[in-house]
């Protein structure tokens, strides 16, 4: 069904998301340099068929009443079945995304396809701009130029897309320079994110792209006001909020995410079981489990700091790398509210979902499991799914 791009605003309303997540299978035509996926088997990447992708949307949508869905990967538009999986997702009211290193999109008949079929928008991973892209990527001919033309295609179909740059030391001169982009293209929205030395990285301490928060600051600041005086929605994610004074507003650590419509909703990301839709505590709590998996960890210093009940802290690799002395603690009566700074952020609002998410039977879906590994990768065929 090919729905009409929702008409926006913006907003300084904090919700909870309603966006699930779905890996359709890690395989990929480019290798990025940080890539989590790299370091698996290739026996692991495998594709997930699409009738379990359909029972995963369906329970998305039904049981845990989500009305958008990420797809990743991998690159989620190699699938085979990418086009009917994401009709199957518009059908039945839950917006798609497709997360995309976005080079396929210079093709217009592709990018039409997913027009045809109801997309809702693409979040594009632009690490650069020229040949950092190439760089990062390791694979591919005119990588930046395919992305451009990507960009280009899109926004004749008026079909929305957003940024992900993963702010690494090969980019940080940049993130000037693809904030203007985004305002030159069109982008609704950019998420800078650390890179996270999670799942195959944990184990190394010398990653040799890593960057320090420090180096990353005074850029990234720069970066953010130039999103912001295009009308561009900047969020950072995964740094600690001390990091970016001045621009706290931007920042969602583990503690903020729930509040952001652009993130995903730890209930169907962990296929906790939760049906509907649960409070503000239950996501606190989910806040908290979520650092706990990421190993994130405070230091000394966050022990006097008015945030430490809302910040994830710093990972335990970057602290056994660089130690704890960019931490500048927050004065001040202990803040328990997880949208003390986000909620002064101007974000873009999506129109609820019209009507009730739909009829299915919720013992089906409850009795539906999703096969989310240890590593919190919904939907990735590294273990058999639980069968109740
Ligand atoms: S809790 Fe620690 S890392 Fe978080 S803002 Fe406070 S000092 Fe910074």
């Amino acid at each position: 069904m090919k729905s009409a791009p929702l008409a926006t605003g913006w907003t300084t309303q904090r919700q909870i998301t309603r966006r699930g997540v779905l890996w359709l299978g890690l395989t990929c035509d480019v290798r990025c340099k940080f890539c989590y996926d790299e370091k698996v088997s290739l026996n692991a990447k495998a594709w997930m068929p699409p009738v379990e992708a359909r029972a995963a949307i369906d329970k998305f949508r039904y049981f845990y009443q989500n009305e958008f869905v990420d797809f990743m990967g991998g690159e989620p538009t190699l699938h085979p079945q990418a086009l009917e999986i994401v009709r199957h997702a518009a059908d039945i009211g839950l917006r798609p995304t497709m997360i995309t290193h976005g080079m396929r999109l210079a093709d217009m008949d592709h990018a039409r396809a997913f027009a045809d079929a109801g997309i809702h928008d693409f979040l594009v991973s632009i690490h650069g701009i020229g040949d950092t892209v190439r760089e990062i990527h390791g694979r591919g001919r005119d990588n930046y130029a395919k992305q451009v033309a990507a960009l280009d295609n899109l926004r004749e179909l008026g079909i929305p897309f957003r940024f992900n740059v993963t702010m690494i030391k090969d980019n940080l001169t940049e993130l000037e320079a693809i904030a203007e982009l985004a305002g030159a293209k069109g982008a609704r929205v950019v998420n800078f994110l650390t890179f996270n030395p999670y799942f195959e990285w944990t184990a190394d301490p010398e990653i040799s792209f890593q960057a320090r928060h420090s180096d990353i600051a005074p850029h990234l600041a720069r970066a953010i006001d130039r999103c912001t005086a295009l009308g561009v929605e900047a969020n950072v994610r995964y740094m600690p909020p001390c990091q970016l004074p001045g621009h706290e507003a931007h920042v969602y650590t583990g503690y903020q995410l729930p509040y952001d419509p652009h993130e995903w909703d730890y209930n169907s990301w962990y296929d906790a079981g939760h049906e509907g839709k649960p409070d503000p505590a239950w996501y606190l709590d989910a806040s908290r489990r979520q650092q706990r998996r990421h190993n994130y960890v405070h230091v000394p210093a966050c022990g006097g700091c008015a945030l430490r009940q809302v910040c994830d802290g710093f990972h335990k690799q970057y602290v056994t790398r660089w130690g704890a002395d960019e931490a500048r603690p927050y004065d001040g009566p202990l803040i328990d509210d997880p949208t003390y700074f986000v909620r002064q952020q101007r974000k873009i609002r999506y129109p609820a979902s019209d009507g009730r998410p739909g009829e299915a039977d919720s013992q089906t879906l409850a009795a539906t499991r999703l096969a989310v590994g240890e590593d919190g990768r919904a939907g990735v065929k590294r273990q058999r799914p639980r069968r109740s």
